[in-house]
Parts: structure tokens; sequence; C-alpha cells
């Protein structure tokens, strides 16, 4: 059964074409551009040439249809005929307060989607977008929505409830939310496997990435996270503030006389080590530019680590212990000496890093020494493959 997997964005839309039963990718690609000049579709097959297409595309209708007809090519392609392609499952930012779990995709739930424009207004549009451009372009062929917010749903009150006048939740649906709720899942899953899975197992998952969440990890189920309402709230990101003193937003646009919306994009893309640094978003040119004795850098290396640890103390304590650890994403998968950074100082808490196992990048393996009492793994985040699973079971039932 072949699942093809779409993350839908407002201009872009990526794909994947997955055996859902020896879990193999077919097929894989990005339109970039949709619906401006210079549309560009990038894609790569198993055992064949990377193909790109280069033709106007106005919409996301029209972008579908060519990836489909790459799909279908003789030299490119990985199938004869449509009919392969057993369901579509998407990737959808926000279910908000409605969706615990992945849904197959029927009016109820488009409507749900819609309502949530709300809380997120630059991807749900987004997503919708990719759902009717596959509904159009393949008639009767079962669609599927995953949500990033779905893992946060088993948070108890006490956790995703702000300190604010109870009606900003039940009016306005103000709570914590948590996003990469799909990665959280998979790594998760992934690491009680690792550790044989036990009946009962604390752990903490860190997607550390452009943008970057924890989450704690209660028997499978998630019992906190650091995103809140928006993927704003937690760690420093990479162009992100993360958690500030909210008054800080007042104080800010007053002395700055920034209107609403550019006291947005100063805090979610002029922000995080971007912004302390002065130099980079991306960890790699802040590596190099310490390396060569930046200060700047340095610093905003060392405040990320240090908001990263912080949450250890905190779900360990809300957790009542802990007993692994994961990485992924970007930087929790390749920045070695980043993980060292963060983990400094945590034996306290059992933690012990064999630095020659964690001197690998990008590979799923334990990173603990042996004796060590918290387990620590890197395991390479697959969140198309959850989407895929989720697919099928939905499908099946
Ligand atoms: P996104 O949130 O966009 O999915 P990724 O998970 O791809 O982001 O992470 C991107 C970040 O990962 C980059 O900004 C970069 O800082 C970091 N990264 C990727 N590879 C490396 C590496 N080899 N060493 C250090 N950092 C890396």
């Amino acid at each position: 059964m072949d699942v093809l997997v779409i993350n839908a964005g407002s201009s872009s839309l990526k794909y994947q074409l997955i055996d859902a039963d020896s879990e193999n990718v077919l097929a894989k690609g990005i339109v970039e551009r949709i619906g401006i000049p210079h549309s560009v579709l990038k894609h790569t097959a198993e055992g064949k040439e990377k193909y790109i297409v280069e033709k106007e595309l106005s919409n996301h209708r029209v972008a579908v249809e060519l990836m489909l007809k790459v799909l279908l090519d003789d030299k490119y392609g990985v199938i004869k005929d449509l009919k392969e392609i057993s369901a579509v499952g998407h990737r959808v930012l926000h279910g908000g307060p409605d969706f615990s779990d992945s849904q197959i995709v029927t009016e109820p739930v488009l409507k749900a989607i819609k309502d949530n424009i709300v809380l997120g207004p630059l991807h749900n549009p987004a997503n919708l977008m990719g759902i009717k451009a596959c509904t159009e372009a393949m008639p009767g062929v079962p669609q599927v929505a995953v949500f990033d917010t779905a893992f946060g749903q088993t948070m108890p009150p006490r956790a995703y409830l702000y300190g604010l006048p109870y009606e900003a939740y039940t009016k306005h649906k103000v709570r914590r939310y948590g996003f990469h709720g799909t990665s959280h899942r998979y790594v998760s899953m992934s690491a009680a496997e690792l550790m044989g899975n036990p009946e009962h197992l604390k752990l903490i998952t860190c997607h550390l990435g452009n943008g970057s969440s924890l989450s704690a990890v209660k028997d499978g189920k998630c019992v906190d996270t650091s995103m809140g309402l928006t993927p704003l709230e937690g760690v420093i990101m990479g162009t992100r503030c993360g958690s500030i003193d909210p008054a800080i937003v007042k104080y800010m646009m007053e002395r700055e006389n920034m209107t609403i919306e550019e006291m947005d994009t100063y805090m979610n893309k002029k922000s995080g080590v971007l912004g302390l640094s002065g130099i980079s978003s991306d960890f790699r040119d802040l590596s190099s530019a310490a390396e060569e004795g930046n200060e700047r850098a340095k610093m905003a290396l060392e405040a990320f680590a240090y908001s990263v640890k912080k949450y250890f103390g905190a779900y360990s304590a809300a957790m009542g212990g802990l007993d692994c650890i994961a990485f992924t994403a970007g930087i929790g998968e390749n920045d070695p000496e980043m993980r060292a950074n963060i983990m400094d100082g945590l034996e306290f808490l059992g933690i012990e890093l064999d630095p020659e196992k964690n001197s690998h990048r990008g590979v799923k393996m334990e990173i603990s020494k042996s004796s060590s009492k918290v387990k620590v793994f890197v395991i390479p985040t697959n969140e198309e493959l959850m989407i895929a699973r989720d697919t099928v079971k939905l499908l099946s039932k």
C-alpha cells in the first residue's frame, strides 16, 4: 500500500511517496515558489536520477497535478497508475482543542481546521489548500490529517493553562498546545523501543532545529511541552525569542515605536540566536564564528544551551524522575558539541555522556555511558513515516 505524504506551505509543497508495508520512501520532492514567478519542482526517486522541472505553477492544484505527473513519469516516476496511491496523509499545523489524534478528512474536520486558522494563521490555510488540491486531483482517494498539536492534547490542565483569567481559555482557546508533536511522538516511541518498551518510562524528547521544543513524555503520553499557544514560546531558537517577560512586549513597542505586526516580526524573525549574535540563525555559522573568537556567537550558543538545559530540571521535577533523553532534528542529530554543552553539569541527575559515542552525527544510537542512570539517545526524526503510519492505521479501522 503506497501512501502519499504531503506537507503544504503557503508557497511550497513537500511530498513523499511511502510504501507503507516496507516503510521505504519510493520518491520524494518539493515544489517551491507556488503562485510566484519561477516555480520549480525537485524530485528524487529510489535508484533514479534527480529530476528538476521549472514551470510556472499558479496554485497548489497545478502543483499537485505536476507532482502526480512526475510520479507517473516513465523515466523519473515510481508508479504506473494513480490507483497505486491508496491514501494521502497531510501534515496540519493546528488542530486547536479539537483533535487529540489524526483524522480522516471529512467536512467537520475541514471546518475545524478552518476554525483554527486564528491559532495557526500562517500554516492552516496552506494545509487546507494542500488537502483541497489533492482531493480535486485524486477524487475518491481518502485523505488523512495529522496534527502537529495532537500529541500535546494529553497534557493535564495544570500544564496547559496559563495564569490568565480562565475566560481566556474558555472563550478564546488560549492554552499551551505544543508543536512538533508528530516528531516528539515518533522519537518518544523509538526511544521507548530502544529502552525495551517498559511499562513505565519518563523521558524527555528534544527537537532542536530552526524551531526547537522539548516534551516531557510519561508512559507514552505527553505531560508537558515547551512551545505554547504558538511556536514562539519555550527555548531560544534560530530567529524566535522563546519565553520572555511578557511586559517586554509593551515596553519595546513604546521604546522602538513598533506596531503589533512589527513586534511580532521582531520576536519571530529577528530574535533568537540570530538576534543575540547579529550573525546568523544557523548553528553551523555560529560554531565557526565562535571558533574564530566571536564573543557574541559564543554567548548566543551558550544562551541556547542554557535555555534547553533548564527544561531537564523542570521536566524531571514534573515527572518525578527521568529515565531517558532523546535528541532529534538538525541540531539535535548533528551537533555533538551543542549536545555536550547542554548536558554539561547534569551528572547530578544521573546523566553521563560518552564523549566518543557523542561524536557521531545523524545516527540512531545511544550516546550515554553504559554506567549512566539516564540513557541518552540520538534518534533522527521521521515525521513523514509517522504520518504514513497514522494514515494506514486510520484506514484499516
Ligand atoms: P527545521 O526546523 O527548519 O526543520 P532542521 O531540523 O533542519 O530545521 O534544523 C536546521 C538547523 O540545524 C540549522 O539551522 C542548523 O543550525 C542545524 N544544523 C544542521 N546540520 C548541522 C550540523 N552538521 N552541525 C550543526 N548544526 C547543524
